[in-house]
């Protein structure tokens, strides 16, 4: 597997630094096993997250310097929307400070006590935005999805039969939103094909639900699309995401990952005339600021507007999907099971195929997070039971489909070298992960979104 070259070239550098493993060691220890407690300086690679970590252009930064901060209509918020309207075909574009800003304006207008929102996958964020305003989330992805090993495409797709057994069964009244994750995060990046959002918001028809789109990785699954699924080959790209937005009522989007940008989201109406518009503006001025700047600052939004169309260059996502694949296959040699085929912002590995000997309650995948920080200064995060958390009701943990270690990659930012000592490290700790006899405990952890705070210790 050839590893494809960059479709740039570096006119800016930031230091990074190796420390040693006793001090490495020491460092994890004192962050109570929380990757996210880690200083950034203590860390070589970092691959916590694909969100807000990308390198912006020149472009991009020049935008910056000509961001114009006005209160009210600046010239920068209707560069963003001219953007917006064109890309996604919506009508009504408003800016957020990120994706969960969206979500916090959006979701009470849809949901309350009593309601329910069904997902292919929801989001960590989603899911507790979903929970605050008081309705219960529930997952309906594909089976497929479920079996790392199964090399599919499309593995993100909604199960469209259990959608709809569910909506019967909850009563179509109390579904206050469907929400389509694009690609599918949780589940591994894995992208839904035209087909699937065109079947869901087929079910969203029929039973008169809100298709809401939580957009964050739009342009990686156009790509997938386009690579993947019959009859997209020859389409341009920004015709493909045309087409998948058009299924769609909302959508929202956080834009640190495929707009390239490190603060920053967005709102979408399809309809112009539809009332909730109303309804998001008021909340965005309560929560987030006047509705033309939306807790962004002039600059940010130039930088965004560019960004929007940088995302979407097919070149770029050819290069980046091809990091994951270089990745991968080094993997396939070594035996290193993974969600298979590789999605389109990371590689999500199989802890539960590496420890088979630790149960779901201690954490295989923050486990192997760990591990990888010791060995080589990598820093990943836990998608699967330490991330899920407790059942809201009962305070019982749950167990997760999924035991994944996610490599988020950051856009435009490491280089192959990077990528070979990441596949190194992986197949260092596989051949002593059989020494690995216990996981981890829980001493503290807050109500909501546990993982990014919890303080945790070896068994
Ligand atoms: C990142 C993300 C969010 C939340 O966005 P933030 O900008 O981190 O607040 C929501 N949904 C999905 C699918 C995401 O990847």
């Amino acid at each position: 597997m050839k590893y494809i070259p960059e479709p740039f070239r570096i006119k800016m550098v930031e230091k990074i630094k190796m420390l040693t493993r006793e001090e490495r060691e020491q460092r994890i220890k004192a962050a109570d096993y929380n990757l996210f407690g880690l200083h950034a300086q203590d860390v070589y690679i970092d691959l916590l997250t694909d969100s807000g970590t990308g390198a912006m252009s020149s472009d991009q930064w020049s935008g910056v310097m000509l961001g114009d901060e006005a209160y009210a209509g600046s010239k920068s918020y209707h560069n963003l929307i001219k953007a917006g309207k064109d890309i996604f075909g919506y009508d009504y574009i408003q800016p957020v400070h990120q994706g969960r800003a969206a979500e916090k304006v959006l979701f009470p207008l849809f949901l309350s006590k009593g309601k329910y929102a069904i997902s292919n996958t929801f989001f960590d964020t989603t899911r507790a935005h979903v929970e605050l305003a008081g309705a219960r989330a529930i997952d309906c992805v594909s089976e497929e999805a479920k079996k790392p090993a199964v090399r599919a495409p499309f593995k993100g797709n909604m199960d469209i039969e259990k959608l709809e057994k569910t909506i019967n069964e909850l009563g179509a009244e109390n579904v206050g939103l469907i929400v389509l994750t694009i690609t599918n995060n949780s589940a591994g990046g894995q992208p839904v094909s035209m087909e699937n959002i065109k079947a869901t918001a087929d079910i969203c028809k029929k039973y008169n639900i809100v298709m809401e789109i939580d957009a964050a990785r739009f342009a990686e699954n156009a790509f997938f699309i386009k690579r993947d699924e019959a009859g997209y080959a020859h389409k341009p790209l920004p015709v493909i995401i045309r087409e998948m937005f058009s299924y769609g009522d909302i959508f929202h989007m956080s834009s640190k990952k495929d707009a390239i940008v490190n603060i920053g989201g967005i709102l979408g109406v399809k309809d112009g005339a539809n009332p909730i518009i109303a309804g998001i503006k008021a909340n965005c001025i309560s929560y987030e600021g006047f509705y033309t700047y939306g807790g962004l600052s002039g600059r940010d939004m130039e930088a965004l507007a560019i960004g929007l169309y940088e995302g979407i260059d097919e070149d770029f996502l050819r290069y980046r999907i091809g990091q994951c694949e270089y990745l991968a296959a080094q993997l396939d040699e070594a035996g290193i099971a993974y969600q298979s085929p590789v999605g389109g912002h990371g590689l999500f590995i199989d802890a539960a195929a590496m420890y088979p000997q630790i149960p779901h309650h201690e954490f295989p995948a923050q486990v192997l997070a760990i591990e990888l920080y010791k060995e080589a200064g990598i820093r990943t995060c836990d998608i699967g039971s330490y991330m899920l958390g407790n059942d809201p009701d009962t305070g019982v943990q749950l167990k997760s489909d999924f035991e994944f270690t996610r490599f988020a990659i950051p856009r435009r930012v490491y280089t192959q070298a990077h990528f070979d000592i990441m596949a190194e490290a992986l197949i260092a700790i596989k051949s002593r992960a059989h020494e690995q006899k216990r996981g981890l405990k829980i001493l503290w952890e807050p109500p909501i979104l546990r993982h990014f705070q919890a303080k945790l210790e070896w068994i």
